[in-house]
C-alpha cells in the first residue's frame, strides 16, 4: 500500500447523502485524507496503534487508518445516518471497525492516537471545542483539523485542555458543493492540520 493506493481505496467510499449544515458535515476529500494519513503513518503513529476518529462522518479517516494497519479503530459520530454510511463503507473496504453513534462528549475509553476532522465551529460557534477537550482525554497524541485563522484560539484551548501543539501544517481544503449557499462547485478554504500532545 502506498499513498496513491490509499487514495484510490478512499475514493470508493460514499460521502454524506444529505449533509447537515448545523453538524458541518463535509467529508475530507480522499486525496487530502490519504496525504495526511500517510504522513501520520510515516511517523509510526498508525501501524499497530489503537485509534479513535471523533466526528468520523462517513468514516474516511478511521477507515483509512485501519487500511494502513491500525490495530483497532473506534469511530464516533452523533449522526446515525452518517454512521450507517460509515458502516457500509467499512464493509466495502473490508475493514473491521467499532462504530458508536453518540455525541463526542459521551465518548470514553482510551487510545494511542486520535485522528479527527471535527466541525470547525463556523456554523455553531464553539462546536470544535469538545473535540479538542475529549481527544486529549482519550489519547496522548492527537491529529486534528481546524479552520485557518483560528490558530491563536486553537493553541490557547489546547493549552487549557492540558496539551501542547507540536506541529501544524496549513492546507487548502477543497470544499465540495454540499450546502445551498455555496455558489461555486468547489471552493477552497484554508485549514490547518495540527498535532497536539498531552503536556
Ligand atoms: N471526519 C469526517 C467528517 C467531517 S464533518 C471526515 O473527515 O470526512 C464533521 C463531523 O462531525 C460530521 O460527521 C458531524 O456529524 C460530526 N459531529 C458534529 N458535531 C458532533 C458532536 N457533537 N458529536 C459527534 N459528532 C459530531
Amino acid at each position: 500500500m502506498d499513498k496513491k493506493e490509499l487514495e484510490l481505496e478512499l475514493e470508493k467510499l460514499e460521502g454524506f447523502q444529505d449533509p447537515d449544515s448545523k453538524l458541518e458535515q463535509y467529508r475530507t476529500p480522499p486525496e487530502l485524507a490519504s496525504s495526511v494519513l500517510w504522513s501520520v503513518y510515516m511517523k509510526g503513529e498508525i501501524e499497530g496503534k489503537k485509534i479513535y476518529d471523533l466526528g468520523c462522518g462517513t468514516g474516511t479517516l478511521g477507515i483509512g487508518a485501519k487500511i494502513l494497519g491500525a490495530e483497532e479503530v473506534v469511530c464516533v459520530d452523533v449522526d446515525e445516518k452518517a454512521i450507517e454510511i460509515a458502516k457500509k463503507n467499512a464493509k466495502k473496504a473490508g475493514v473491521d471497525i467499532e462504530f458508536l453513534a453518540i455525541d463526542v462528549m459521551e465518548a470514553s475509553g482510551s487510545a494511542d492516537i486520535v485522528i479527527q476532522n471535527p466541525p470547525f465551529g463556523s456554523q455553531v460557534p464553539g462546536s470544535d471545542r469538545p473535540f479538542i477537550k475529549k481527544s486529549l482525554k482519550i489519547a496522548p497524541v492527537v491529529y486534528s483539523f481546524h479552520m485557518g485563522g483560528t490558530d491563536r484560539f486553537v493553541r490557547r484551548y489546547v493549552d487549557n485542555c492540558g496539551g501542547v501543539v507540536t506541529s501544524s501544517q496549513t492546507i487548502n481544503f477543497p470544499l465540495e458543493r454540499t450546502m445551498p449557499w455555496h455558489d461555486k462547485d468547489i471552493e477552497s478554504v484554508e485549514v490547518v492540520f495540527y498535532r497536539f500532545e498531552r503536556k
